[in-house]
Parts: C-alpha cells; sequence; structure tokens
C-alpha cells in the first residue's frame, strides 16, 4: 500500500510572526498522524525556519521551485544543492503557476526535476490542463506531454522515486474542486502511462497526489479514490485547522 502524503504549497505567502505561529499549531496536530506523512512548502527566505520549527517532528519540508543549474551566473536564482543545504526533502517543480507565470516549458520542468534528484530530494511533479485544454478533451494530451519530458530525460525509474501531483489549472485557487471520479479518471491514466514506461510494480509505487481547491470538507472523498494518494494543497495550507483536517482525512 503506498503511503499518503499531504503537502502544503504555501505559494508567496508568509511572514516570520505568522509563520512561527502555524508551523508550531501543525506541528502539534501532526503528533497524531499514524499513517499518512506531511510536508509543508515554504518560500526559500523561510525554509531555515521550517527546518528549525520541524526537525523533530513527523512533518517534512520543501521548496517551491529550483534552479535547473547547480551553480553560476543566474542572478536571483536559487539552486538545488542551496536547498538540500536546509535539510529539504521535497521540492515542487512545474506548478502551474510557473508554467503560466514564468513561462516554465516542460523541457525546463524536466531539467529541473533532474537537478532536484541530483541533489538528493524528491521533486513534487505537477501536472494539469486548463479549462480551455478540458473543454477541448486535450486533459489527457496534455498530462501525457508533461510525463513524457521527465520520461524522455530521467526515465522510468527516476519517476518511479519522485511524486506526481495531477492539478487541473481549473482547480487551483478557484474553490472548484474536481469531482473524486474526474480526478480518479486522470490519476489513473497518470498511473498507467508511468507503467507503460517503467512497468506496474513501479506505477504502483509511485504517489500521484491530487490537488486543485481541497479542503478538510472535501479530502475524505477525494482520498478514498484507489488512485489518489493524498492532496498538494494551497489555501488550505496557510489554515492549520484546515491542513490538519486534510491530513487526518489522509491518515487511514
Ligand atoms: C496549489 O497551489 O498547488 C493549489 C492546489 O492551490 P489551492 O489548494 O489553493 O487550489
Amino acid at each position: 500500500m503506498r503511503a499518503r502524503l499531504v503537502a502544503g504549497n504555501w505559494k508567496m505567502h508568509g511572514s516570520l510572526p505568522d509563520n512561527a505561529a502555524l508551523l508550531e499549531a501543525i506541528r502539534a496536530g501532526a503528533g497524531a498522524l499514524s499513517e499518512a506523512r506531511a510536508a509543508v512548502c515554504v518560500p526559500f527566505p523561510y525554509l531555515h525556519q521550517a527546518q528549525r520549527a520541524l526537525a523533530a517532528s513527523k512533518i517534512a519540508w520543501g521548496a517551491q521551485n529550483a534552479s535547473q543549474h547547480a551553480k553560476g551566473a543566474f542572478t536571483g536564482e536559487v539552486s538545488a544543492p542551496m536547498i538540500r543545504e536546509f535539510g529539504c526533502t521535497y521540492v515542487i517543480v512545474g506548478h502551474s503557476e510557473r508554467r503560466a507565470l514564468h513561462h516554465e516549458d516542460s523541457a525546463t520542468v524536466a531539467a529541473k526535476f533532474g537537478a532536484v534528484q541530483a541533489a538528493g530530494m524528491t521533486p513534487i511533479l505537477c501536472v494539469g490542463e486548463t479549462l480551455a485544454q478540458r473543454e477541448a478533451g486535450a486533459t489527457q494530451r496534455v498530462v501525457d506531454e508533461q510525463l513524457s519530458a521527465v520520461l524522455t530525460l530521467h526515465g522510468a525509474a527516476a519517476l518511479g522515486a519522485a511524486v506526481v501531483a495531477y492539478e487541473p489549472v481549473w482547480a487551483i485557487g478557484t474553490g472548484r474542486t474536481a469531482t473524486p471520479e474526474q480526478a480518479q479518471a486522470v490519476h489513473q491514466a497518470i498511473r498507467a502511462h508511468i507503467a507503460a514506461a517503467g512497468g506496474d510494480g513501479l506505477a504502483q509505487r509511485v504517489p500521484v497526489l491530487y490537488g486543485g481547491s481541497v479542503k478538510g470538507s472535501n479530502a475524505a472523498a477525494l482520498f478514498a479514490m484507489p488512485d489518489i494518494d493524498g492532496g498538494l494543497i494551497g489555501g488550505a495550507a496557510l489554515v492549520a485547522d484546515e491542513f490538519l483536517a486534510i491530513c487526518h482525512a489522509a491518515d487511514r
């Protein structure tokens, strides 16, 4: 059985005092989790704070992006080895906001994926379609192309050591969640795509998270689906009680 994972994506939110309260509340609340794993992906300046607050807890921490380069003249960028120095377990790559607002194509995302693994961390690879793509019947083609970019560059074993997050763009921050059945259909197809590249045994080991307006009130129904292994959580990860309710919904 795959372990469930609930990862918070704080996006560009937080302040030192607000984070201190949030980290302490989720650290305390996560103590009761038995099976589910939890993580928070925080803005770069707060990695040290997350490391200090969560080091002796059940909650892992990570970043939301990394450069594809290990070092060099890339002003303003942050490399995966730098992130690793803060004890991070996870780095989100290919979030739809990075793809849309920062023009990251699938080849760039695949390069970042490799940089994160080379630095000893686990990428959370985000894939997902826009509303226009879904309405045009292109969901599977889009998700397949995003997965194939990683498979072509790094191979199935690399994807087998990662986390995939299916995040329909139309559900992110909109309050409009995919139904459990809609999400399950895409998750099943993601696993089939990975199985075709690396075999069923490998595909069965990859956690495939759902992201897009997950809340305490809808998490259990989503996580009841056989191929939904937890969630990538945006807005609700900033509210300790909501985030913990989602973590507990994942704790079978
Ligand atoms: C996200 O940003 O990855 C996300 C899923 O956001 P939200 O939960 O707010 O839709």
